[in-house]
């Protein structure tokens, strides 16, 4: 198989599809593939459960918490968290650091009233904004934050302090690549298709006393007590994408945990700026050294009319999907945790020699 920057749907272990492949057309001695059993089924349950068992480990989930399955990519999200943490005329605060942060502050705006607490749009998202000019309400509903952006590259090093006020947390291109401190968010959600396994499903951690809140009047289908109350069965669930973010969660305990991949993940994008920010201006990545993504690694050439080049002799070497998301343009190297460090060799070696052969 070849080295896959993708940024999302993303690069899967390869010992995950190994055994998701080895388990298609039998598993659990059932006589028939995992999408095939009903989600009531004691088997399925017992999969699901230590799914979450798992995951809670991994991320050391206090009990205080729960965790929910759910469906609607972290889009559907960015309008669902205020629906239901948020109640009629009640205002949350967005801290707007990238392309997502601005989608969810947008997506909100139909069910609270946003304000854009801090913003680094003006200095075209290449850092974070200084907290200095933060101007956040103590009575908002919720803080919103997106820890990692994955098209601009840039992340929160720390969690951000913001009180009392709850915090909500997209994470979705960066859960799981690091220690998470859950106990300072109210809410973490992420769409699963950068670190824990097929698009189409959602994983949320949420406090349970943030549950409980009326929110706006809404369907069940919406509301995020009766998921939790249901076991994230309250209709069927994504039972592929459950079955595959367990087998990730397993892969992930077996690597050593979270620490582990926060170690190798640092050793990886290091490596990285590192050849970008020694080749002498032919690679360029903008972002503040202090909030560069350990993730997602945005870069451009210094000659713009080699793009195609670069992009057609990077895939004929094995490399996928390094083209730039469209709003910046150049490239993109997406190195999550599915992505060792041998990959990242082979782009940094290709990326030398592409220079010299063209420089
Ligand atoms: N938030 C972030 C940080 C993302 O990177 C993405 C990208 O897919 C999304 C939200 C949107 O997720 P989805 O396509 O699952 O709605």
């Amino acid at each position: 198989r070849a080295w896959n920057f993708s940024a999302g749907p993303a690069a899967l272990p390869q010992a995950v599809l190994e055994r998701a492949q080895r388990e298609l057309m039998d598993w659990n001695g059932s006589g028939a593939s995992v999408m095939e059993q009903s989600h009531r089924g004691k088997r399925f349950i017992a999969m699901a459960e230590q799914a979450e068992a798992d995951l809670r480990e991994l991320a050391a989930i206090p009990d205080d918490y729960a965790v929910l399955f759910l469906q609607g990519g972290a889009t559907q999200h960015f309008a669902q968290i205020p629906m239901n943490l948020a109640g009629e005329g009640e205002r949350a605060d967005y801290i707007v650091t990238g392309h997502w942060g601005e989608k969810a502050a947008s997506e909100a705006a139909p069910y609270v009233a946003v304000n854009i607490a801090a913003s680094g749009k003006a200095g075209q998202y290449r850092g974070l904004p200084p907290r200095e000019s933060w101007r956040l309400d103590p009575r908002a509903a919720y803080v919103h934050y997106t820890p990692n952006e994955t098209i601009h590259g840039v992340e929160f090093r720390d969690v951000p302090e913001v009180g009392e006020v709850p915090l909500v947390a997209d994470m979705s291109s960066d859960i799981l690549s690091a220690p998470i401190d859950v106990k300072r968010f109210g809410l973490i959600y992420a769409g699963a298709q950068k670190n824990i396994g097929p698009s189409g499903l959602v994983v949320m951690i949420v406090r349970r006393d943030l549950l409980a809140r009326p929110g706006r009047p809404m369907a069940k289908i919406f509301r995020y007590a009766e998921h939790a109350a249901q076991h994230s069965m309250l209709n069927t669930p994504n039972t592929w994408g459950w079955y595959i973010a367990g087998l990730t969660f397993q892969w992930l305990k077996a690597q050593g945990g979270l620490a582990a991949m926060a170690a190798r993940n640092r050793a990886k994008a290091e490596a990285l700026y590192a050849a970008i920010d020694g080749s002498g201006g032919y690679y360029v990545n903008p972002v503040d050294p202090a909030a560069r993504s350990r993730m997602n690694v945005p870069f451009t050439l210094r000659d713009a009319a080699l793009d195609a080049a670069f992009l057609a002799e990077s895939e004929a070497a094995g490399l996928l999907a390094l083209k730039g998301h469209k709003a910046l343009g150049g490239m993109r190297a997406s190195l999550y945790n599915a992505v060792p460090m041998e990959a990242v060799q082979a782009l940094v070696d290709f990326m030398a020699d592409f220079a010299r052969r063209h420089g």
